[in-house]
């Protein structure tokens, strides 16, 4: 029976859970393939892909700090990597020894929010904290929300992103004065328990505050919490994208919940 090869890249990657995400979509959907984990030395990206692709790996998914360099180095993109203005892309397809680039940040956002969440999107008043590859990763996928603010602490990187939509616009973080539907936090802030500069104002029950981050509760979600609003981390955000790239690989759609589950019960 013929294996297919798959894996992750990136530095550092041995924190990386994209391996026991796969391992449990491929059996799950009885596809023969592997899935591990490559440390690509930082200033070898290139040549570590070039050889991947060569020894016929099928697909790659590409972490930090390697999206943008993956971005440059396709020969062909889809139209959402083409079209989110984030110059960055997480799956690589290997098409008969070319290479196609995807971005599935942006869908595994959407899908956990509105699927696992239940939080519909149209219509909403949206507002992005950070305004780094994250963010624009995922500000197309956001389409239908009624405005997109966008606060950064960098000011400038936040009037740049809001002004690639139509509906945008930008502001500091002690400019936030209004309760909004949705706030998504795509800043770094909480890898160093850092607090934000935000009012509680910004929060009311009826809030759903996302943090990209997972694995800890961050500051931000603390804060929500206190003020009252629903609260997820970025884990189902992980596992959709994950299962979104999987999709584009082997065209069949797995189910993300019992590996959220999985990886939930590991870190309790
Ligand atoms: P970047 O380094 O590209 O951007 C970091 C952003 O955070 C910038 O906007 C930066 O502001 C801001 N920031 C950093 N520290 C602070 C601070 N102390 N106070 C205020 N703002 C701060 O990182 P990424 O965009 O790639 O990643 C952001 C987060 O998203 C990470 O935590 C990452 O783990 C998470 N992520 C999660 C994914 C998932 O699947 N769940 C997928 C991708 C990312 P400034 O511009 O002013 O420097």
């Amino acid at each position: 029976m013929m294996v297919d090869k798959y894996a992750v890249i990136g530095n550092p990657i041995a924190h990386s859970k994209s391996p026991l995400i796969h391992a449990d979509f491929a059996q799950q959907t009885a596809q023969a393939m592997t899935y591990e984990a490559i440390l690509a030395p930082v200033d070898s990206f290139d040549a570590t892909v070039k050889e991947l692709m060569a020894s016929d790996y099928k697909g790659l998914n590409v972490t930090v700090p390697f999206k943008f360099e993956a971005y440059k180095i396709c020969d062909s993109l889809s139209v959402r990597a083409q079209s989110s203005g984030a110059g960055a892309v997480n799956t690589l397809i290997n098409s008969h020894g070319k290479i196609h680039g995807d971005n599935t940040d942006g869908a595994g956002l959407r899908r956990d929010i509105e699927l696992n969440l239940g939080f519909a999107i149209e219509g909403k008043e949206v507002l992005i904290l950070g305004a780094g590859g994250a963010a624009h990763g995922v500000l197309n996928s956001l389409a239908g929300a009624k405005q997109i603010t966008v606060a950064n602490r960098n000011l400038d990187k936040a009037l740049q992103l809001a002004a690639s939509i139509t509906n945008g616009s930008a502001c500091a973080f002690d400019a936030l004065d209004k309760p909004y539907d949705l706030i998504i936090n795509a800043t770094s802030a909480g890898l160093t328990d850092s607090m934000l500069p935000i009012s509680d104002a910004i929060f009311s029950k009826n809030t759903l505050a996302y943090d990209m981050m997972y694995g800890r509760e961050t500051p931000f979600m603390a804060q929500a919490r206190r003020n009252g609003a629903q609260v997820a981390d970025g884990l189902g955000m992980l596992v959709e994208q994950a299962a979104e790239a999987f999709y584009l690989w082997r065209g069949v759609r797995p189910n993300t919940k019992p590996v959220m589950d999985k990886i939930r019960a590991l870190a309790t």
